[in-house]
């Protein structure tokens, strides 16, 4: 299977091919196809296996494809939400990478430095935001975040996020996202938890496991 076979658009081809990829790999293989049906999805690949891409690609596809259209322009119409501050400045390198070539703007924030600057990105409206979970919930509570628009949440790492205590953030977040969104669950390992988390926010999901 090639990238094109799963129906991504030439900006992306594009951006695929200049990071060096030549096939999707098989978790991309099998995801990208469900979450473009606006699939809830639970997907269970380590990292190492393309899995960053397999719900980044998708979810710029989408964006790209609505772009003119979402009323009110910049508004956040994807959430990532990852346990670190270092997987997530990792996986908004890698949204930079795919969407090159689209006007879709990204940022990360994460805790442990001051959060002035990274309101003054969020004032100027974003549309794919990565962060971890304490401090996407003050930027909330400072009411420089809109959560309204979001049409697509992925929790990255559920397995890790929730053995670092975030379960009570992550369902915080959960909720304060519009109803009808499409939840993307990625986790090296599936444990108890992890099902009871997905079987309390996923509709029918899609498990993967590669
Ligand atoms: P991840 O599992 O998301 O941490 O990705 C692991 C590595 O695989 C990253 O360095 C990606 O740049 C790379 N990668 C992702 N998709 C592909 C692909 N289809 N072909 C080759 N490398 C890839």
């Amino acid at each position: 299977m090639s990238f094109k076979d799963l129906q991504l658009n030439r900006p992306i081809l594009r951006a695929v091919a200049e990071a060096g990829y030549e096939n999707p790999t098989l978790v991309q293989e099998k995801t990208i196809p469900l979450v473009l049906k606006k699939k809830d999805v639970i997907v269970s690949a380590q990292t190492g296996t393309g899995k960053t891409a397999a719900f980044a690609l998708p979810i710029i596809q989408q964006l790209f494809d609505t772009q003119d259209t979402v009323k009110g322009g910049k508004k956040i119409k994807a959430l990532i939400i990852s346990p670190t501050r270092e997987l997530a400045i990792q996986i908004e390198n890698d949204f930079k990478t795919y969407s090159a070539y689209t006007n879709l703007r990204t940022a990360v924030v994460f805790g442990g430095i001051s959060i002035d600057p990274q309101k003054e990105i969020l004032k100027k409206g974003i549309d794919i935001l990565i962060a971890t979970p304490g401090r996407l919930l003050d930027l909330h509570k400072q009411d420089v975040v809109n959560l309204d628009y979001i049409q697509t949440l992925v929790l990255d790492e559920a397995d890790l996020m929730l053995d670092m205590g975030f379960i009570d953030d992550v369902k915080k977040i959960e909720r304060l996202c519009t109803k009808e969104k499409q939840i993307l669950l990625f986790s090296a390992t599936i444990p108890y938890k992890v099902e009871q988390l997905a079987s309390s926010i996923l509709k029918d999901p899609q498990r993967i496991e590669v």
